[in-house]
């Protein structure tokens, strides 16, 4: 029986290289799981209870600790010396060691993603399911990437799991949960892994740092924690990345070949100064990024993440704590979200969209941002009161000459048509607004 540990991920080869610190910090206890406390509470409580069920699934993206957890469970259901009154494994025993080092012939993983046929199935897992346990209490089969299973894989699956043999324990891991079939998910118990929350994963990368001797700069820890989006995997990679270069202390500056400084002042810059409707500002802080060769593609998502956290910020203030942000940024999301009405703020990621879009075609990479901070600043400073109060009963329009370089939206000329009864005698000069408007 072939064990396929340390197969399972389709990862490059770069990452590859870059796995050792994943696996040698992999958690070998409950306790040092992070970021997942719900479903490890649940499972030493059915342990200490006797209550673990045959089959589990777990779901949820990749590289957050689902397998790391169904090995530790594996390992406390086998563990020969574990305490009666701890869902612990004691990591001593013949088992717990055999487990740690992939080689207990009980413990049987397989990368669905790469064994899909049902012959395989057959052989691997519903044969071997049938004889008891070489030397342990339970026969373990964790599954990974199960959605890549073929249909009749899952019917082979599915009959061992209606009768599952009492010394057998299956734990099935997904990260696509909607691609596998209802009869499958109905005789698991399942478990949602959710992303690991920034303090928490931060918190890890520095206590994995220091048990190496090495320090961070918490703007390195903060980078890598916004890089890797919650997934343990990808942060632990790219922390022995960064400390590859064998500094004990690692700046900003030392980890920028890995982790090019981010446009992060300047989106919080060019933000604030359409916000203040500072057009100048604006227009400097474009041409800065132009001039040090920023990729505006990159850089106008940023500014719609930068957005989108003004806009969850409002309507939820905590979220601003639970982010891997330095502290003056934080400060800046607090102060313009609450400058900025919820209109205005969804007009302006709109007119960031816009401009994503144009940034395909243009020939000039600056051109669309610039649009954006002339057209948001001029007609209308987003943190004022609204510079399109409706005129009072009869009177006059603006000439012609006060009406501004850059036209004001449209919605504001259907606010003045609508709410401004006007003296038929102005009616021709409000058409030749609209008509300017519309130009
Ligand atoms: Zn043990």
């Amino acid at each position: 029986m072939a064990n396929f540990l340390y197969t399972t991920r389709t990862i490059n080869s770069k990452d590859f290289v870059y796995m050792a610190l994943y696996h040698t910090h992999r958690p070998q206890d409950f306790g040092s799981v992070v970021g997942q406390e719900h479903i490890v509470k649940t499972l030493s409580n059915q342990i200490l209870a006797g209550t673990v069920a045959h089959a589990y699934l777990f779901f949820g993206p990749r590289g957050i600790g689902k397998t790391t957890t169904a090995r530790l469970l594996a390992k406390s259901m086998n563990c020969t010396e574990r305490k009666k009154d701890s869902a612990e494994p004691c990591n001593a025993c013949a088992s717990c060691l055999e487990i740690g080092r992939g080689s207990a012939l009980d413990v049987i993983e397989i990368d669905a993603a790469s064994h899909t046929g049902v012959d395989n199935v057959r052989e691997n897992i519903i044969d071997n399911a049938q004889f008891r346990p070489t030397k342990s209490a339970y026969k373990v089969f964790i599954i990974d990437e199960v959605h890549m299973l073929s249909t009749s894989a899952f019917n082979a699956l599915l009959k061992t799991l209606e009768e599952p043999p009492q010394h057998v324990l299956f734990i099935l891991a997904t990260t696509e949960l909607h691609k596998l079939p209802d009869t499958i998910v109905s005789r698991c118990q399942r478990f949602t892994f959710s992303k690991i929350p920034s303090d928490a994963l931060k918190a890890h990368l520095a206590h994995i740092a220091s048990s190496l001797g090495v320090t961070c700069e918490e703007s390195v820890l903060n980078h890598i924690v916004q890089k890797s989006e919650g997934c343990a995997r990808d942060a632990i990679s790219l922390l022995e990345q960064v400390m590859a270069t064998g500094e004990k202390h690692i700046t900003a500056a030392s980890a920028a070949f890995l982790l090019p400084p981010s446009a992060a002042e300047e989106v919080v810059a060019l933000t604030t100064a359409i916000v203040h409707g500072e057009t100048h500002t604006a227009l400097q802080t474009i041409q800065h990024l132009y001039d040090q060769g920023f990729q505006f593609l990159q850089f106008t998502d940023d500014c719609i993440a930068f957005l989108r956290t003004l806009l969850i910020a409002q309507v939820t203030p905590q979220y601003i704590d639970t982010l891997a942000l330095e502290a003056a940024t934080k400060k800046s999301i607090t102060e313009l979200s609450s400058s900025l009405t919820q209109k205005k703020l969804i007009a302006l990621i709109e007119a960031f969209f816009d401009a994503r879009a144009q940034l395909r075609q243009t020939p000039m990479p600056q051109l669309p941002l610039e649009i954006l901070a002339v057209a948001q600043t001029q007609t209308d400073p987003m943190s004022a009161s609204p510079v399109s109060t409706p005129l009072p009963p009869g009177a006059a329009l603006p000439t012609q000459k006060a009406i501004p370089a850059t036209p004001p939206p449209a919605t504001d000329t259907v606010q003045m048509e609508e709410n401004t009864p006007l003296p038929a005698s102005e009616e021709p000069k409000k058409q030749s607004l609209a008509k300017k408007v519309k130009a």
